[in-house]
This record gives structure tokens, sequence and C-alpha cells, in this order.
């Protein structure tokens, strides 16, 4: 009897105590030699450089092959302050309107009190930050997500935040702006004026519109330069996925509790964080020969490393402050359209990721710069399920509308499961600019 109760619920919510205690490190699972970041052959010890700057706890899970990392008791509680364990929702409004015999899934990571599923790997470091005696977090931002996570996480655990948030993007977002000064984040457009590596580029071009590895940069710099400050990150790291894997911790758990499984498992991939944490702890199954399910990445053409990128050594930033690691990349300097889902705008894909894309385990999308579709997809989920989602969560949807089309011409009964990286409250202007209204 409970058993049917539980099958025919369209929410599946787990209680505060079931959330997971600890993180999954898929190195654990991965066979061969997953390739580590190493330094170029000229030049300083970029690893030295990074050791400097990065918090310790997250360097040693950087390099940690420990399958189980355990969530500190504080961060649980943090966890549980900002909401979770999340939901996981059964799309029956959306499968009635494509009429589509696929059944569909999403996370709900919009649920985050600042926006988006970076708020799991910032409490995570600010907590770790306060542990280890700093007294700010220095960062890079590009849609603005993740700066307004860490200005959020620094500010509940009383420690400083300064942003690099790039050009092009600060310029229309004056509310988000707002929102991370509202939580004491100092914000720099980058490039900036606050850095030598931002002047440089000032000189040659006062207008520069900025980039995310230039960002990233900037905010290495600040670290180095100012005692007492560490750097974050917020995607493409291994630490970075670490924490994220919350979210397909949770989401096994809600399988589990309904009894189903997941055939295709979907996210919108920039740097590859929530796409990551979404499905590394089903990918390391399927790794182990323990279940089957296909991972589609889905990005835009205006970034498309996984799709079109080379798996090569790359660095992270512009400026090449960071270790080389082995990643699809487009190049670290190459240059990427504007789009409104900006946070999808990294040049390469996270090692874990690009790692099993090379082994066959990931497929990827990339769709038209111009957005139309990935919009016209956002619209419907509006308007059958309800939800906003942010303009990076909208490829997630047209990628998991596309498959359950692909289901109803094949006549194919198949268990979609999509996250929705974050919501899109401070976007609506993204919105009235790509649907015209
Ligand atoms: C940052 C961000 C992304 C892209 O980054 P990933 O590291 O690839 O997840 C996607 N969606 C939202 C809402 C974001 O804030």
């Amino acid at each position: 009897m409970q058993e049917a109760l539980a099958k025919a619920r369209d929410q599946i919510i787990l209680d505060p105590d079931e959330l997971p205690g600890s993180w999954y490190n898929v190195i654990a699972d991965l066979p061969g030699e997953f390739p580590r970041p190493i330094d170029p052959e000229e030049g300083p010890s970029r690893l030295e450089y990074l050791s400097k700057v990065l918090l310790k706890h997250c360097l040693q899970q950087e390099i940690s092959t420990e399958r189980w990392i355990s969530i500190p008791a504080p961060v649980q509680d943090l966890y549980r302050q900002a909401g979770r364990p999340r939901p996981l929702y059964r799309a029956r409004r959306l499968e009635r309107f494509l009429r589509t015999p696929a059944k569909i899934y999403y996370k709900r990571e919009d649920l985050s009190p600042t926006g988006s599923h970076k708020v799991n790997t910032a409490l995570a470091q600010a907590y770790y930050a306060a542990e280890e005696g700093c007294a700010g977090v220095s960062t890079e931002t590009g849609a603005g997500q993740w700066g307004t996570a860490l200005a959020y996480a620094a500010s509940l655990q009383g420690l400083k935040s300064v942003i690099f948030w790039v050009r092009s993007v600060y310029d229309w977002k004056p509310d988000r702006r707002a929102l991370m000064q509202l939580y004491g984040g100092k914000v720099f457009a980058s490039p900036s004026y606050e850095t030598l590596v931002g002047r440089k580029i000032l000189e040659k071009n006062p207008n520069h519109v900025g980039s995310l590895g230039i960002a990233v940069s900037e905010g290495l710099e600040y670290a180095e330069k100012n005692p007492g400050y560490a750097y974050c990150l917020g995607s493409v790291l291994n630490h970075v996925l670490i924490h994220q894997s919350i979210i397909g911790l949770e989401t096994m758990k809600q399988f589990d509790q309904i009894d189903e499984k997941p055939d295709v498992m979907i996210g919108c991939l920039g740097g590859g964080s929530n796409f990551g944490g979404f499905i590394l702890p089903f990918a390391g199954e399927v790794v182990r020969g323990k279940r089957e399910c296909r991972f589609l990445a889905a990005q835009s053409e205006s970034a498309p490393n996984l799709s079109r990128g080379e798996y090569r050594c790359d660095y992270g930033d512009h400026a090449e402050k960071t270790p080389l690691l082995k990643m699809y990349t487009l190049g670290h300097q190459s240059d990427m359209a504007p789009i409104k889902a900006d946070g999808l705008r990294y040049h390469a894909a996270a090692p874990f990721i690009s790692y099993l894309k090379h082994l066959g385990h990931i497929e990827s999308t990339a769709y038209p710069q111009d957005e139309q579709e990935v919009f016209e997809a956002a619209k419907t989920f509006v308007q059958v399920e309800g939800f906003l989602p942010a303009p990076e969560s909208a490829y997630a949807i047209r990628a998991a509308i596309d498959e359950a089309l692909e289901c109803k011409r094949k006549n194919r009964t198949e268990v979609i499961a999509f996250n929705i990286s974050g919501h899109g409250f401070l976007d609506l202007a993204a919105y009235q600019e790509k649907l015209k209204f």
C-alpha cells in the first residue's frame, strides 16, 4: 500500500534527516589513469602557485582518491538551512502537453536561496575558509550566479567577499549586482583597474567586454596580493564537482524511493558542475557495470567545449596562472560570442566530465547562438509546469523536450531526468529580449 502511494507521488521529497552524509568522488571509480594537473615546461610552477591561493581543504579534496568524503556536520546544517534536500518533480503536465510516452523528471536546484546550484559548493568553501582562519574570499563570476552564491555563503560565515564580474554581463544585470552587494560582496567589473592583469588588458582596450578566463586571472591575483584572502572557484575543478554530487546522491535516493531508474540524464554544461553533480554518482555505477544510463550535456554553439573542443592539456584561465588540465577545450584565449545564458560560456569542460566523455560515457549537443529554440522551450516549461528557469537551465529543458519528442516519434517509453540548475527571477530582461514581449 505504502509502495503504491509512493509510486503515485509526483513530487519526491526527502526528509531533512535523509540528506546524504558524504559527497561522492567519481575518481575512485574511473578506469585507467585519470590525468592529473601538470606544470607547463616553461615559467614558474603553477601547481605551487595554486597551492598558495586555494583553500587547504579544497586542495586535499582535489587530489583525494577516496570514494566518499564526509560532509562536515556544520555544512550539512547549512545545506538544510538552504532548503536541502531538494525535491524531484515528475513533469506530468509537460508530458501531457508534449503527448510523449516518456516519463520526465526534474531536480529543483532552482529552489536555492541565491538562484542556483552554486550554493552547494559555496557553502562548503566558505565554511572551510572560516575554518582555515581566512579574512575573506575572492573569485570571478560570469553570469553572476557564482558570485552571488559565494557572497551569500561568505556572509553566513562572517567573511568578506571580492568578486570580479565579466564586464559584458555586469553592465546588464544591476539587480544581481545589488543582491551580491546586499550580501556584503565587493564587486568589480572585469577587466578592472584592481589588478595588473586587468590594467594590462585595459591599456590595450579600455572597452574590453571581459571574459571568464580574464576574471579568473583577476580573482587569483587579488588573493595572491591580499593577505588573508583565499581564492574560490565555482566550477570545473574536482573538489567543486565533488561538493555538487549532493544533487545526484539525493536524486538517486529519490529514484530508488519510487522504484524507478532514469534511462537518460540531462543537464546544461558550461564548466560542468551542475551536470557533473547531477550525473556523476550514476555515471560511477555505469562505469562499474551496475547500471545502464545515458548522459547528455546541453550546451551553446557559443562555447561548445565538449561538442567541438579538443581533448588536450590547457590552462583554466586567460593569463595562464593555473596548471595545465586535461580537458575538452576550445583554447584558453578563444573568443566566445555573448549569449544570455552566460554561465555556459567557458572554454573548457571539467576534467572529470572530459575524461568520461573521452571514454565514451557522455554525449553532448550544442544549440545555436541565437538561443531562440532554447528560450521557446523555457517558455513552454514556464507555462505548463509553472517554474521560471535560469537561461542556462533552459538548455537542459530544450534537450529534455527534444528527447521526449524523439520518444514520441519512436513510440518509446523512456525515463528522462533533467536538472534545473537555477531560477530566472533576475533574468527576466533576457526573456523579454529573446521572446520579444
Ligand atoms: C554557473 C551556472 C551554470 C553553468 O555552470 P556549470 O558549472 O556547467 O554548472 C548553469 N546553470 C546555472 C544556473 C549556473 O549558475
